[in-house]
């Protein structure tokens, strides 16, 4: 008897409690922000892409997209924060000079990849490399959240943040990939850093397609194949990051015996029908709530 009354009033409970949990979903699924089906992004063409990130190689996953974006026809905007003046084993090395080196390293990659400062916008911003995490935060924020209204780029390529937990970078790369979204953030209100409105006419800007690189939750990829030799001879440039280069600097040109069979073993990869692709966390809505 004591069972059934149990029983009785359990499934009086739940007849109760049923359509409040039910309702609750419905009004959670209403409050949810539903994002756009991806584009191909290799179709695009007459819009603004900014790239932001902290050294000079960083760029090297992104580009093979970058240039399959700028040869149809888009503006391309190159933000480095750092000068990657650090990051040489060499003794003989300075920082002054790594820093022009790094540069010209870089300059030379991205126009393997048909990206250069005379057609597309590069921007240095100049700070030591490793010491990213030790600049004010707000200093940083304000000068991307000033490049984004400034140049009003139809998408952002960041480091990832990571989604609902943070996601671990090393030094530089932390900050970058979360001081972009703030300044991305930042940019689309007016009340923050309104001088940029004042002095100089900024309007507020707001960023709706975010692709994430050096990403662990990529949900998007680009093929590029018809570009990865092209790839392949651009990332031959980074003479003082990679390899004995970065022991002891033996640059600027790159080491003619590793390209030719890195370009010969992706050459057998493609025969054999494998693509290559660079991967996204992308993001096809406003970050700015
Ligand atoms: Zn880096």
């Amino acid at each position: 008897m004591k069972t059934k009354q149990i029983e009785s009033i359990l499934l009086i409970l739940l007849m109760t409690l049923l359509p409040l949990s039910m309702s609750g979903q419905t009004d959670i699924r209403q409050n949810e922000r539903i994002p756009r089906p991806f584009d191909d992004i290799t179709k695009w063409t007459n819009k603004t892409i900014m790239w932001v990130g902290p050294h000079q190689d960083d760029e090297s996953g992104s580009l093979g997209t970058l240039s399959l974006l700028k040869a149809n026809g888009n503006k391309i905007i190159m933000v480095w924060y750092t000068t990657g003046n650090k990051g040489s084993r060499d003794l003989e090395m300075t920082s002054e000079r790594l820093a022009q080196i790094r540069k010209e390293e870089s300059i030379k990659a991205c126009g393997e990849m048909g990206i250069t400062p005379e057609e597309d916008t590069f921007v240095w911003l100049g700070y030591d490399d490793g010491m990213l995490e030790y600049v004010p935060e707000q200093e940083l924020c304000e000068k991307v959240c000033r490049l984004i209204r400034l140049y009003r780029p139809n998408a952002v390529f960041s480091m990832d943040p990571g989604t609902t937990w943070m996601q671990w970078h090393k030094t530089d790369h932390r900050m970058s990939a979360f001081v972009t979204l703030d300044a991305a953030r930042a940019a689309a209100y007016h009340l923050y850093f309104p001088h940029h409105r004042i002095n100089e006419g900024l309007q507020p800007y707001t960023v709706t397609e975010y692709f994430f690189y050096s990403t662990k939750e990529s949900n998007f990829e680009v093929d590029i194949t018809a570009v990865s030799d092209k790839k392949i001879r651009s990332r031959a440039w980074y003479v003082s990051q990679f390899g004995a280069g970065n022991f002891k600097y033996v640059g600027p040109e790159p080491d003619q015996e590793n390209l030719i069979n890195q370009l010969s073993s992706n050459t057998e990869r493609i025969a054999k029908g494998e693509k290559v692709t660079e991967k996204f966390r992308r993001l096809t809505e406003s970050m700015s709530f």
